[in-house]
């Protein structure tokens, strides 16, 4: 048997993507522009399938603050946190970070992934109940791996499912570690953070939630999910990163303990893995403080998601449950999906396709993420091409709007 035969299926389907025209998963984006504009291939496109939410990757001053850090500290730290890869600016982000959640504590790793990784496997051990929505990340999942952790699922946004499975836990309800997201990635839904926080004060557990793409999008300072829905009290940790609304690379935890310094002795993807560079860390102290500065980005992406969704919903599209700077559309089979992908690009308009089993409930997906940084003509041409797309495509194409709403 050779090495990679049990990716036989994986190197066929591969294959069929690559033959078939442009491959969705891995798509070479040739050219970047600005924050909403590419070319694939030959075709000019409005990069709608980013989760670049504020519009910062462009932000001239988080490129000077990036630029010089480049120049005065280097390309890289060439070590891991715990090692070399402390310097003074890391600590400062650190520092701010802390500041920005009002938080006692806070530590920056090399990606969000690295940071999930990093807090959830030290924390979660054979001996800790880790109570999971069903739809978190695969970071999340594969942290509990890391750390040996006894994983128990519930339904996605079910608090009451959340609920029996605590009590059914009894005492070990008091130690167990509950962990959701803000906005969850793949339907633009949001946490019942409301009903989990009651349900935490009576039954007791720790509370971590998962704000990468709430982080600067909601709440009225940008902190996320728990600040909109005034709970922020009731989280032990917010997770977060730095590759979306903070336009880097890196990821950070913050706690309201500060007893969760300890984790960097105990944090294997915190020792083990070289820090962010110096560049890195550099725009995103910029983008935090823009962030912090400039509400006006967080008005702008919610009428950027407000005209997007009303435009899809109104030529009958079947959208996500709510307006949300990600818009799922659900699109037919996984075949249909794919051709609509790629008629989209044709278009010239870029967005992610998500197939089954990445997609919830079996469906087939296009995401559009929405940016501050688009225009309403762009958002226009979005939806334009869509429309264009609709009169093409057979009535069954267009999927039941029932069925994107759990
Ligand atoms: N958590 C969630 C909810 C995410 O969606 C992602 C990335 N898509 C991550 C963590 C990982 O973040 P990063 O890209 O910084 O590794």
């Amino acid at each position: 048997m050779g090495l990679y035969d049990q990716f036989l299926r994986l190197a066929d389907e591969r294959q069929q993507f690559q033959s078939s025209g442009l491959n969705p998963f891995g798509t070479c984006i040739d050219e970047i522009y600005s924050a909403t504009t590419g070319r694939i291939g030959t075709h000019p496109v409005i990069l709608a399938g980013t989760n670049n939410y504020l519009g910062l990757t462009f932000d001239q001053d988080a490129i000077a603050a990036a630029c010089q850090a480049l120049t005065h500290e280097g390309t890289g730290t060439t070590g891991s946190r715990m090692a070399n890869g402390s310097y003074g600016a890391h600590l400062a982000l650190e520092t701010e970070l802390a500041a920005f959640f009002d938080r006692p504590s806070a530590i920056v790793f090399s990606t969000g992934y690295v940071a999930n990784l990093g807090i959830i496997s030290a924390l979660a051990n054979s001996k800790t109940n880790v109570l999971l929505d069903a739809d978190c990340h695969a970071s999340i999942y594969d942290a509990c791996v890391l750390g040996g952790a006894k994983v128990i699922r519930f339904r996605h946004n079910d608090a009451s499912d959340l609920e029996r499975r605590m009590l059914r836990l009894g005492d070990a309800a008091k130690e167990a570690l509950i962990i959701v997201e803000g906005i969850y990635s793949m339907l633009g839904d949001v946490a019942p953070l409301k009903e989990i926080v009651e349900i935490k004060r009576r039954l007791g557990g720790f509370l971590l939630v998962d704000e990468a793409h709430s982080f600067g999008v909601m709440g009225e300072t940008g902190r996320g999910l728990a600040q909109a829905l005034d709970v922020e009290e009731d989280v032990d940790i917010v997770l977060g990163t730095f590759s979306k609304s903070l336009a880097s690379i890196g990821g950070f935890a913050v706690g309201n303990d500060p007893a969760m310094e300890v984790l960097r002795y105990a944090s294997r993807p915190y020792i083990f893995t070289a820090s962010p560079s110096p560049s890195a860390i550099a725009s995103v102290r910029s983008s935090l403080r823009t962030i912090a500065s400039h509400p006006e980005l967080r008005e702008s992406l919610w009428r950027n998601a407000n005209r997007l969704y009303a435009g899809l919903a109104a030529l009958g599209f079947a959208v996500g449950p709510r307006v949300s700077p990600v818009i799922p559309v659900m699109i037919g089979s996984k075949e249909q999906g794919t051709a609509f992908w790629r008629a989209l690009i044709e278009q010239g308009v870029y967005v992610n396709l998500v197939l089954p089993p990445a997609a919830p409930s079996g469906v087939t997906l296009v995401r559009c993420s929405v940016s501050a940084a688009h225009t309403d003509e762009q958002i226009d041409a979005v939806i334009q091409a869509f429309a264009v797309l609709r009169d093409r495509q057979s009535p069954e194409l267009m999927a039941n709007p029932a069925e994107l709403t759990d």
